[in-house]
């Protein structure tokens, strides 16, 4: 398991746009997708972070956020129906968004912001990204909604320098959007 070492939002890098990846896959690409992914696995494992005080949970890590601008990322959560939902995507490009918005109840989080920013991040409810998809070596389209939709926003976000504050409303963060959906 690699101790990635989080590059956190006081670092130019991780406002800079990320580079496509070129295919196929390099053996190099390959071992770090699955390495993203496996930090993600054991960041939700309680007896690993009771181990590893440095290690914050989390279910999506984007490649700049360990110090490499390319368009690679990590999802891993276990839904509420139990069901894993494991991505590593490469090169991944949101294709198409619905106009209906959702939004966390509480907020989103993300392990290269230790500050709290209290807010309301709305996004297209409904996602097409086509990817790379790095753990079946194939093209893929995938069509995600709710929750998997607004993890996969903001992993595709750190590919463009972007992170989820900046789409906090600064004069209302907790601006009420008529026909959001909470979750
Ligand atoms: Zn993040």
């Amino acid at each position: 398991m690699k101790d990635f070492k989080i590059v956190k939002d006081n670092k130019k890098s991780l406002r800079e746009r990320s580079v496509d990846i070129s295919l196929p896959l390099s053996e190099e690409i390959i071992s770090l997708g699955n390495d993203m992914l496996q930090y993600l696995i054991l960041s939700q494992d309680d007896e690993y972070l009771k181990k590893h005080k440095n290690v914050r949970s989390g279910v999506g890590l984007a490649a700049p956020q360990i110090g490499k601008n390319i368009n690679l990322l990590a999802i891993y959560f276990i839904d509420e129906n139990e069901k894993e939902n494991k991505y590593v995507l490469v090169n991944p490009k949101i294709i198409s968004e619905s106009t209906k918005l959702c939004y966390l109840k509480n907020g989103e989080g993300c392990l290269s912001v230790d500050k709290e920013h209290p807010g309301y991040i709305y996004r297209p409810y409904k996602i097409k990204v086509k990817a790379f998809d790095l753990l079946n070596n194939n093209e893929v389209l995938l069509e995600l909604k709710g929750y998997s939709a607004i993890v996969a926003q903001h992993e595709i976000d750190h590919l463009k320098g972007i992170l989820f504050y900046d789409h906090i409303n600064k004069l209302d963060p907790f601006k009420e959007e008529i026909g959001a959906i909470a979750i």
